[in-house]
């Protein structure tokens, strides 16, 4: 039986930040207590993955791998989850829902979407971008109140869990608020609108929700720390909204609420508080990572602000000296249904291929300058168009496929390819290295209009490292050592080219 991970959707996360490379690894949280898990989350694409063995065990939830039919069954006594591998439909209760992201198989672990498995079993979940920690938070049962609300079906309060993604649970009360609590405070006479609630829709909206009169005033912007502020003078909070504010270490109510925005590349965090009393003024501020564009809309009882999710391909790579940092698309040829050539004893193309690019990977994500991408990761099929793409949309820097070559036994050797001009200074250094690296007869730079190299838009080359119909380049190709030399002059080239 495989371990069952899980996959978390991308949170605004070091991929983008200019400062934070490498990624970090995120820290994981349930109900306040550090998880701690036999296999790191990882990085695939725009998801993290994190195992879900601990989270499942964490939860008491059982799990079950069928290798027959490639599916994950999760149950937790009400909800059963059933996602097959390399597929988007879910099954929620034999009900099929689509997810942002499939179910797939990493170095022999299922990975599953966290997000989306987390939800459905009932977690709400929190990313905490200062700490980079994922915050994960079984929903509380519904409480019996003791206290002076007698409103407790209102819901209005972010405590309570009725909208997944508002406010940190955990450090609920469950003693009265201290004197100093700023609920204890009456809702201001001057006040025409009362806010009752802030929520975030987990992907760019941020809702107020008020009764009676508010005229919020133009929002405008920090530059210097990217933040959106937004002031509504005359307004005051509702009292079981302020409920929800967290207490500090001495148990004392926060004046400030806030929570946690996950799943948006820019928008990390909401903050409110008042800001003034004279008029009373509510002040909402949304601290961003990345400066993004908003909107703010009004309609009857709700002001709306929308954060722009900035591409993340726009998003201009630099370390914190301000050089750029070089995105480099690394496409391992062919993939599960499609093994490329086949080798003298059987093996495949696409094994080398992954292979390379895997140790290409880890070599160049110790480079600060260089951010690699892969087109595939693991035993998995994608068309031509989509890893050119890929790069393209990604708006890469440079693009690089790797492969071997198949012909007739006698026939050996190395060769690069390109297919436009602007590809053939890239092509020619690289060549020079990857010859050194297999120590095989020099086939040379050669032209062609291979698909991959010629769809991107960035300069492109196509390797050929050796022949897999030859017994000897067979030989030196799956060799781990000259597997090493290839990924390490393949990286060398790459810098030279770019002069780093
Ligand atoms: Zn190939």
């Amino acid at each position: 039986m495989l371990t069952l991970s899980v996959l978390l959707a991308l949170w605004p996360n070091a991929s983008y930040a200019a400062t934070a490379v490498p990624v970090p690894v995120p820290k994981l949280f349930l109900d306040g207590k550090s998880l701690v898990s036999d296999v790191n989350p990882l990085l695939r694409n725009n998801y993290t993955l994190v195992p879900i063995s601990t989270i499942a065990k964490g939860l008491g939830h059982q799990a079950q791998w069928f290798p027959q039919t490639r599916t994950v069954n999760v149950h937790n006594g009400t909800t059963t989850v059933v996602l097959k591998i390399n597929d988007n439909k879910a099954l929620i209760n034999d009900a099929e829902v689509e997810m942002d992201a499939p179910a797939i198989i990493v170095s022999g672990r299922t990975m599953v979407p966290l997000r989306f498995v987390g939800e459905q079993m009932g977690l709400d979940l929190f990313w905490d971008n200062p700490s980079k920690s994922v915050h994960m938070y079984q929903k509380a049962p519904p409480k019996v109140e003791d206290d002076v609300s007698v409103d407790s079906g209102s819901g209005s309060s972010p405590g309570e869990g009725g909208d997944a993604g508002t406010v940190i649970p955990g450090d609920v009360p469950t003693v009265v608020d201290p004197i100093l609590n700023v609920a204890a405070r009456p809702v201001p006479t001057d006040a025409a609108g009362i806010v009752k609630d802030i929520v975030y829709d987990g992907t760019s909206k941020v809702t107020i929700n008020y009764e009676g009169t508010i005229t919020p005033k133009n929002a405008f912007t920090l530059k210097n720390t990217d933040r959106i502020v937004l002031d509504l003078p005359y307004s005051a909070f509702a009292p079981e909204f302020v409920k929800g504010f967290e207490l500090d270490n001495n148990g004392v109510r926060k004046t400030e609420g806030r929570m946690l925005a996950a799943n948006h590349p820019s928008l990390y965090n909401v903050r409110y508080s008042y800001f003034s009393d004279k008029p009373t003024t509510v002040r909402v501020v949304l601290d961003l990572s990345t400066a993004s564009t908003f909107t703010v809309t009004q309609s009857e009882g709700q002001i709306q602000i929308d954060v722009a999710k900035p591409d993340p391909a726009n998003i201009p790579l630099t370390d914190k000296n301000g050089n750029k940092i070089y995105k480099i698309v690394i496409d391992a040829g062919h993939g599960a249904k499609d093994p490329g050539a086949i080798s003298v004893s059987k093996k495949t193309e696409k094994e080398f291929n992954l292979s390379i690019a895997l140790k290409m990977k880890a070599l160049l994500d110790k480079e600060p300058r260089i951010k690699p991408y892969l087109t595939r990761s693991d035993d998995t099929f994608l068309e031509l168009k989509d890893r050119a793409k890929y790069a393209n949309d990604l708006k890469a820097d440079l693009f690089m496929s790797i492969h071997a070559n198949s012909f007739t036994p006698q026939t050996t050797g190395t060769e690069t390819y390109y297919s436009r001009s602007d590809s053939k200074a890239f092509a020619d250094v690289i060549h020079k290295h990857l010859v050194k690296a297999t120590g095989l007869p020099d086939r040379k730079v050669k032209q062609a209009n291979f698909l991959v190299i010629r769809q991107t838009t960035m300069p492109a080359v196509l390797i050929e490292a050796g022949f897999l119909s030859n017994t000897r380049d067979e030989q030196v190709l799956f060799s781990e050592a000259a597997q090493n030399r290839i990924a390490a002059e393949l990286v060398a080239g790459i810098k030279a080219y770019l002069k780093l």
